[in-house]
């Protein structure tokens, strides 16, 4: 907690000075190794454009960390990045401590990095249940190709639930459960009077397509990387933000792990080490670690390992953190 209300502080006042504590180092108490989900706080960053982290998790079926899934909320207007599993209820949890545009029938921009399940499992929870708590308008879906086929699956795969739903006594909308999907390439892909976002592609393995995202808004700049190893495209799509969300694993982690699995990590993501040398180029205000691979790290060595050769603020996101 005390990391948010320092956090919360040095966001809202840019000449907020960490009490002497000389850049690159904590500016809050060690957490502990594995935290419980924090709980988001309300009273902290009051500007335009809020981040809700809602998933901060991976494949790893970690109960405090749910899959992939960012919120960017700009006034009253969520925009969604990634849907892993859990998000609509990490909504509802952000929406309960404050967040109120969270609300679920308000979940209705989402836009998908990639296809990996971690990032996608909550696309049938997005479809349907803010439509039966109330969602009137379709989803609009911006994704890599590829999506509108999951997407139309989905809805297929649940047709006799939206039957049930809409011709029964629930008297459910007919619009609510469908999909306008917007599938893209490089470049700017969206645009309205809180946010561009263009999309740049990245490096995950063998995918064909995988994405990272800038957002502009009235007030903040923030990229998210996505799943990716060190790439150009990255570096130079990054340049100038306020916040950059990026994915990263322990190098000593990594170091435990099996052969097959270190040729695997090593080509689909990003080392800590690697990360630093990544801000260092790009100088963001905040670097926001997400889509953390400890394999039994604690949390506070994997921003050490940053922290050797990055200097700048850097922070571990957890679910339901706020910046
Ligand atoms: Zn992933
Ligand atoms: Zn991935």
């Amino acid at each position: 907690m005390i990391k948010r209300v320092l956090l919360g502080a040095f966001l809202l006042s840019p000449s907020f000075s960490c009490a002497g504590v000389a850049p690159g180092q904590a500016i809050e108490a060690p957490l502990p190794a594995d935290p419980p989900p924090s709980v988001a706080n309300a009273s902290a960053p009051q500007q335009r454009t809020r981040i809700v982290m809602l998933g901060t998790g991976t494949p790893n079926a970690d109960p405090d960390r749910s899959g992939s899934a960012i919120a960017i909320v700009v006034d009253q207007t969520p925009y969604l990045i990634d849907c892993g599993t859990g998000l609509v209820r990490r909504a509802a949890a952000a929406q309960r401590k404050g967040i109120a545009p969270l609300a679920a029938e308000n979940l209705r921009h989402l836009f998908i990095t990639h296809l990996h399940s971690d990032h996608t499992l909550g696309l049938a929870d997005l479809l349907l249940t803010p439509w039966i708590l109330g969602r009137k308008e379709p989803l609009e879906i911006y994704g890599p190709p590829g999506t509108r086929e999951m997407a139309d699956h989905i809805l297929e795969a649940y047709r006799q639930d939206i039957n049930i739903r809409t011709s029964g006594l629930e008297g459910a909308n007919t619009k609510g459960c469908t999909a306008n999907v917007h599938e893209f390439q490089p470049g700017t892909i969206y645009q309205d009077a809180n946010v561009t976002v263009r999309a740049f592609p990245v490096r995950h393995g063998s995918w064909p397509h995988a994405f990272g995202f800038r957002f502009e808004t009235p007030d903040r700049t923030i990229v998210i990387s996505g799943d990716t190893v060190p790439c150009q495209s990255l570096i130079e799509n990054a340049q100038g933000c306020d916040v950059l969300i990026h994915e990263v694993y322990s190098q000593a982690g990594l170091e435990r792990r099996p052969p097959s699995w270190q040729r695997y990590h090593s080509a689909f993501h990003t080392s800590a080490p690697q990360l630093a040398e990544i801000a260092k180029k790009v100088k963001p205000q905040l670097l926001i670690l997400y889509h953390q691979l400890l394999w039994g790290t604690p949390e506070e060595d994997l921003l050490n390992e940053i922290r050797e050769t990055y200097q700048g603020q850097v922070t571990s996101a957890h679910d339901l953190d706020i910046y």
